[in-house]
């Protein structure tokens, strides 16, 4: 097991580093003689305790580029190093372990499983990462109260609202303390009220507990919650705004 702090309250990310480095990334898709250049030469480099948003219009490469970042999906050229590891020298096995144990991840469909409850959807995570059975239920019981949804623990994702859901999710993303929670286009499926919320409480996680976060929206109002706003447009990075 890699070393890794266990009390959610007792984090110190005062000291700056750099959790996530991208260098000269390209992503080419091939389909037959058919190549879609989704990203060229990103370069692009994320700090602990940032609150990033990746944003730009549809096909601009958000999603490819957090995949990568996220060590789901490989590139065509350049280097991408995440908490110290650099993906291309990492076997298949260590990258899972670099997924499982430093990285958070929350879709936009919340991906939960739909016949665990609440509290096993985040307890699941920790149990794959070894996580002892005490600690794993007392921990997802905290985590879950910190995303306001003490009391639902043992409802199953069809009790609860598409919101709740997703806050189960980031429930689930931040349980085991990621170097990185990566979120793509989370608020998507809610509707704005909800999705303000939801990024409230990813600005919350961020600003209390010092968590970085990197999510894309295209959503203005999602954005606008963004400390940094990285903005890409036909897989180049068009602008990178501290705000
Ligand atoms: P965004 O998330 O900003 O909408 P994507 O990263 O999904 O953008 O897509 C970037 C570009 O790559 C688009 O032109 C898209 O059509 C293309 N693309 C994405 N995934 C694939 C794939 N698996 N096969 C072929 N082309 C893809
Ligand atoms: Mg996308």
């Amino acid at each position: 097991m890699e070393e890794r702090a266990t009390d959610l309250s007792s984090s110190d990310r005062s000291a700056v580093s750099t959790v996530v480095s991208c260098r000269s990334v390209s992503k080419v898709y091939r389909q037959g003689e058919v190549a879609v250049y989704a990203l060229s030469n990103v370069d692009f480099d994320i700090a602990a305790g940032e609150f990033t948003s990746l944003c730009g219009p549809s096909g601009s490469g958000k999603t490819t580029l957090l995949n990568l970042i996220g060590g789901l999906d490989s590139p065509s050229g350049g280097e991408i190093c995440v908490c110290g590891k650099r993906f291309d020298l990492l076997s298949s096995a260590e990258l899972s372990r670099v997924r499982l144990n430093r990285l958070g991840f929350v879709f936009q469909a919340y991906n939960l499983i739909p016949v665990l409850s609440a509290q096993e959807n985040v307890e699941f995570v920790m149990q794959l990462q070894g996580v002892a059975p005490k600690q794993r239920s007392e921990r997802a019981r905290k985590v879950l109260s910190a995303v306001g949804l003490s009391g639902m623990e043992n409802r199953r994702p069809a009790e609860l609202s598409g919101g709740q859901q997703q806050r189960v999710a980031v429930a689930r993303a931040i349980a085991n303390e990621p170097e990185i929670v990566l979120a793509d286009e989370p608020t998507a499926n809610l509707d704005s009220k909800t999705a303000e919320s939801l990024i409230e409480l990813m600005l919350d996680l961020n600003q209390r507990l010092g968590m970085t976060f990197l999510f894309s929206t295209h959503d203005q109002l999602v954005m606008d919650y963004a400390r940094r706003l990285v903005r890409l447009k036909d897989g180049q990075i068009e602008s990178d705004q501290l705000r």
